[in-house]
């Protein structure tokens, strides 16, 4: 059987949330092609853990459609996977990096090879320590790592870049440059720094909308993105 190729992520009229009556977003629409980087931008709290939760099939859509390669995003986690590297990277306590590696490998399954992991999520520390022990960069590594253990063609990373100073993110990017080829990754931020300019589409949010954006000729610049985000004012009715 040949290998799954990179996820396709569409979505047409969608509206997410947790209560009908206010949705976190509204009327979105998107289609992000296999193999392509998407980053989500928006402020905290504009939704964008709550579209991953979405996608991962978490979150029952409140209206519209959501589909993974096809395949309503709860099938798609169980049958080929997806890699989630949420925002809060907490370690369970007392344990050993390595210790919680096997525990993780072990739930994932029999595909898992935890070398190929570690070494694209850049871990080049010693695992026999208590994740305790690690700084905020090095235990974010390690979460990408167990993100990774599994072949997946869906990678989502949650605000990666938060706690990183700019060799850490630098490093990540050129991570995230090099695992594109085999996966479609969507990626959160807070801001229009660098993480949203290398993406090849980027999909703003704020109060309820959302606009995607895609790439102009000779690539994003801040600039050009800003003016989009001025262009999404107030939310766009609940249809009655
Ligand atoms: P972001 O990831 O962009 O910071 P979130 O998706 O976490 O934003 O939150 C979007 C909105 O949904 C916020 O108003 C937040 O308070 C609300 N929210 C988040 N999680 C829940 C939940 N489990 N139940 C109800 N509301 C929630």
């Amino acid at each position: 059987m040949s290998a799954p190729k990179p996820a396709r992520v569409q979505c047409r009229d969608l509206y997410i949330g947790y209560r009908y009556d206010r949705p976190v977003l509204q009327k979105l629409t998107l289609d992000v092609e296999p193999g392509d980087v998407l980053a989500i931008v928006g402020p905290n709290g504009a939704g964008k853990t709550t579209f991953f939760r979405t996608l991962l099939g978490l979150l029952r859509p409140l209206g519209g459609e959501v589909s993974v390669s096809g395949l309503v995003p709860a099938d798609y986690r169980r049958q080929v996977g997806v890699g989630y590297l949420a925002e809060d990277t907490a370690m369970p306590d007392g344990w050993r990096c390595d210790g919680i590696l096997t525990l993780a490998a072990t739930a994932a399954g029999p595909d898992t090879d935890v070398g190929h992991a570690l070494r694209l999520a850049g871990v080049d520390f010693k695992t026999d320590v208590p994740a305790s022990v690690l700084s905020k960069g090095m235990k974010r590594r390690l979460a990408l790592a167990l993100a990774l253990l599994r072949p997946i063609r869906l990678l989502i990373l949650d605000e990666p870049e938060s706690g990183l100073d700019p060799g850490q993110r630098h490093r990540l990017r050129r991570r995230i440059e090099r695992m594109r080829s085999s996966m479609t990754i969507l990626v959160a931020s807070h801001d229009l720094g660098e993480l949203a300019l290398m993406s090849d589409h980027v999909l703003l949010i704020d109060q309820g909308r959302g606009r995607l954006v895609e790439q102009p000729e000779g690539g994003f610049t801040r600039d050009f993105l800003e003016q989009e985000f001025l262009g999404l004012e107030g939310a766009v009715q609940w249809p009655s």
